[in-house]
């Protein structure tokens, strides 16, 4: 790891018991306010795709921040992928399971078919998150060819529910 991301790592605040008893939860809003550490997070997220992606997905809600910023860097559009009922035109909604309960995801047709979309994400925890936006990507037929994610949670088998369909790329492990 550079010396530029291990610094980025230390940036990153564990909350314990957030939002619930025995989450750890991962803060990475000090990684988006320091403006270095955001580009070069942005900058790592993308570098194994290059030229492989026309636009970057990035999940509600700190998915939206890295996605914007890696949008930027590349020099491409960004297409959010929002909790059901926040887009006013939504084109497919894909519902996923959560720890407790379901949640659902929408996306707009704002892509034309075919076009190539790197999905981001802050966290990578049990997948379904990653899973549900690669599943919308494909509804509105456009084409996921990679994942992108700050941090990666060992153990609760999100790369396992992913599977090896995708490149699956992680700057840190927690
Ligand atoms: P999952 O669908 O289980 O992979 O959960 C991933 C989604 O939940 C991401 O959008 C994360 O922002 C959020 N998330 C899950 N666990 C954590 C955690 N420990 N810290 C921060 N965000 C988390």
């Amino acid at each position: 790891m550079t010396t530029e991301l291990a610094h980025v790592e230390a940036q990153i605040v564990e909350i314990p018991d957030y939002p619930q008893p025995g989450v750890i939860f991962r803060d990475v809003m000090p990684v988006l306010s320091d403006g270095e550490a955001l580009r070069t997070v942005a900058k790592a997220l993308l570098a194994p795709f290059a030229g492989q992606f026309d636009v970057v997905a990035g999940i509600e809600a700190r998915g939206f921040l890295l996605a914007g910023a890696a949008a930027t860097v590349a020099n491409v559009g960004l297409v959010p992928i929002r909790k059901a009922g926040k887009l006013p035109r939504p084109a497919a909604s894909v519902p996923y399971q959560l720890e407790y309960g379901t949640e659902e995801v929408e996306i707009q047709r704002d892509i034309a078919p075919g076009t190539r979309v790197l999905v981001m994400d802050d966290v990578l925890a049990t997948g379904g998150t990653i899973a549900a936006a690669i599943e919308l990507v494909r509804k509105i037929d456009a084409l996921p060819t990679g994942i992108a994610v700050l941090m990666e949670l060992d153990g609760l088998g999100g790369r396992e529910a992913l599977g090896d369909g995708l490149p699956l790329h992680t700057l840190f492990h927690g």
